[in-house]
């Protein structure tokens, strides 16, 4: 590489880290393990992934050493389709599917689930930016994994076309000032599964919405509520799969106004919409089933719908 060469990628990559920019919520007035109140210690040492790098910091400057360690990252998939960490029946048994797949950030182990508890049940909403930030790496491995930009590839994707003389180099500027537009691009919107109206009372939040959010946030993608929760049923997670299954089937509809909103907001030229969903779990992926039933029956081009969830079950 030409010195001029590597000094410009010296350059892209100190902007790409600055874009990484810390976020309010590790403010250094936090003293304790946000998660068990212990004393959080210095930590040195890091060894992660590029992208997604400062999420891990910041995770472990929130976290004691044991509660950070707890963490069961689903970062080695075996199933393609659900993204769990080991092979898969479930995937294997469903003969219809129109989701394109789930990724989840770790696995649902008894200190994740307790966590999740923590923050659903037991009022600790303030929880929400820490179990979000804990998608971003999975975030970033989906995209980089299907999306139309590929930052990796050094390629700039369909939607916009390889640049040429000086619009090749305005986009390489774009993406040496922020780390994520092509992650951002690489989506035509983020939602959430909806709650029930009686849910969202007694818990004054929807943590998909939340988590959502977050992600909606900080990678500068849109966010709609393009879906509807059409009746309430009891806890899912007192239910056989078959329940489940049968009870998710009519459970949403397409929020029409939204999916319009979304449809005139979109480059004429897009041939499919691109989707991300967001839940907190994924168990038999009935959920992500319904709600692309429910987003392909009410859009007028088709949807790919991806799902992200917190943690597989
Ligand atoms: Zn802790
Ligand atoms: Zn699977």
């Amino acid at each position: 590489m030409s010195g001029l060469g590597q000094r410009l990628g010296r350059l892209k990559s100190i902007l790409r880290t600055a874009g990484e920019r810390p976020m309010e919520w590790l403010s250094p007035a936090v003293t304790g393990c946000m998660l068990c109140g212990k004393t959080v210690l210095p930590q040195q040492g890091d060894s992660y992934p590029e992208r997604g790098m400062a999420s891990y910091r910041q995770l472990r400057q929130a976290t004691c050493v044991s509660c950070f360690v707890s963490i069961p990252w689903l970062d080695r998939i075996q199933c393609e389709i659900c993204g769990r960490g080991v092979s898969c029946g479930d995937c294997l048994r469903r003969t219809e599917r129109h989701f394109v797949c789930n990724r989840s950030a770790v696995g649902y182990s008894s200190a994740m689930r307790e966590w999740l508890a923590m923050y659903k049940y037991r009022g600790h909403e303030r929880l929400a930016p820490l179990l979000a930030e804990m998608l971003v790496p999975v975030f970033i491995r989906l995209t980089e994994e299907t999306g139309v930009f590929s930052y990796k590839r050094g390629r700039i994707g369909l939607r916009e076309g390889p640049g040429r003389g000086l619009q090749r180099f305005k986009q390489w500027v774009h993406h040496a000032w922020n780390p994520y537009a092509d992650l951002s691009r690489s989506w035509d919107a983020i939602t959430y599964v909806p709650i029930s109206g009686e849910r969202a009372q007694e818990r004054g939040f929807n943590q998909a919405q939340q988590l959502a959010l977050h992600l909606a946030d900080k990678f500068e993608i849109p966010i709609y509520d393009l879906l509807r929760r059409d009746r309430h049923t009891e806890k899912m997670s007192f239910k056989t799969r078959a329940e489940r299954q049968r009870d998710s089937r009519s459970l949403f509809t397409g929020n029409e106004a939204q999916i319009r909103k979304l449809e005139s907001r979109t480059p004429a030229n897009t041939e499919a919409y691109r989707i991300l969903l967001i839940d907190d779990i994924y168990t038999t992926g009935s959920t992500a089933e319904a709600c692309a039933v429910a987003l392909i029956h009410c859009a007028s081009r088709p949807v790919h719908l991806y799902t992200l969830t917190w943690a597989r079950s």
